[in-house]
């Protein structure tokens, strides 16, 4: 039976979800408050991140970083391998082999990341669902070398799965008390390559399946096809997770081709630079998001908004457009104010959550 909650703690999500990126357990800007006015259901944090920064003690002290960021939605950890490995991929800074990803951040010691750290890390994080560590495949990569990070992310994925169970069995955690556990199909661009990927991860035996990778082709349109192959391949009851996707007409693909879950910075950052979502529709109720051109981006920073009464959007119920102008908004970016940026990031997880209410809306 196809996935139609996402179960937490104390409560089912329904699909499909969009989390926003709390990189160090913050939204820059916001705090978890604020986080859940905009109806945001989850969030994803980083295990690379809150390991070095946190270490095992402050995570075992606050049992689990829930209670650490005072947040009460879902949670997913990365498998704290995407950063690492692209910093090992592009430049001299590390090194993958079959044992995992060693690096060298800048002024410190030498961290090796392997596959069982990253299931160790992540248990003591507690999300809802965790993410094993898998090795990029690199956009352009030659065949064989994208067989190598295929035959390197089932290799990792079965030992994580083995890291796993005895982590939940020396926890006594019982099935419905585990996080769920995700596996990332690799292959870049080889058809072949993503069902065998693919198939061999479900042997193994996941919770659900993410499309890992790089997500746009070279032409600079989203890989829609690689996103279909792995659907068409995994099981029913699967859940099936966008890593890093995306664009809010790539989630409306996605979402029908069977996608249940999304991250992405796009939202918070794209706030940040002066891009706010907007819906093509005055009222909620009449917002459309099968339709062409169902949202635009919005500068505050032209001069026609600079005495703008409208609020950013009609029909928008987030704090920004509930209470303030164009104008004014116009104004604390201009003057450098931080609450310009909070506002904004506010506006724009709405956005994205109200794209997800629309999505679960189809059944
Ligand atoms: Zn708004």
């Amino acid at each position: 039976m196809k996935p139609k909650y996402l179960k937490i703690s104390d409560r089912k999500l329904k699909l499909p979800v969009f989390f926003p990126d709390a990189t160090r357990a913050v939204l820059r800007t916001l705090d978890s408050r604020d986080i859940e006015n905009t109806k945001t259901p989850g969030v994803l944090v980083n295990t690379y991140h809150l390991y070095r920064e946190l270490g095992k003690k402050v995570l075992k002290n606050f049992n689990g970083i829930k209670n650490f960021m005072s947040w009460n939605g879902g949670l997913i950890s990365d498998s704290g391998g995407f950063q690492v490995m692209t910093l090992a991929k592009r430049g001299n800074q590390g090194k993958i082999t079959d044992k995992g990803v060693t690096f060298r951040p800048s002024g410190s010691k030498k961290i090796l990341l392997t596959p069982e750290k990253s299931i160790e890390y992540q248990m003591l994080i507690k999300p809802d669902m965790a993410i094993v560590l898998d090795d990029f495949t690199p956009p352009n990569s030659s065949k064989e070398q994208a067989r190598d990070t295929v035959e390197r992310t089932i290799l990792w994925a079965k030992r994580s799965k083995i890291a796993f169970e005895k982590e939940c069995e020396r926890r006594d955690l019982k099935i419905g008390q585990r996080p769920l556990l995700l596996a990332v199909v690799q292959g870049g661009e080889y058809e072949d390559l993503r069902i065998e990927c693919t198939q061999r991860l479900v042997e193994i035996g996941f919770d659900g399946l993410g499309f890992g990778g790089w997500p746009i082709k070279k032409d600079g349109n989203f890989d829609y096809k690689t996103a279909q192959i792995i659907s068409q391949n995994c099981p029913d009851d699967y859940f099936l997770y966008g890593l890093g996707i995306g664009k809010p007409d790539e989630i409306v693909g996605c979402v029908d081709m069977g996608y249940h879950i999304f991250d992405c910075v796009l939202p918070t950052r794209d706030a940040r630079h002066k891009r706010l979502y907007v819906f093509d529709a005055d009222k909620i109720e009449n917002i459309n998001v099968r339709k062409k051109d169902f949202y635009y981006c919005y500068n505050p920073d032209k001069e026609r908004n600079y005495n703008d009464k409208r609020p950013i959007g009609e029909y928008c119920d987030c704090q920004l457009c509930k209470n303030y102008s164009r104008a004014y908004l116009a104004h604390l970016f201009r003057i450098k104010d931080v609450t310009a940026l909070r506002l904004s990031t506010i506006h724009n997880l709405r956005f994205y959550s109200i794209l997800m209410e629309k999505l679960q809306e189809k059944d």
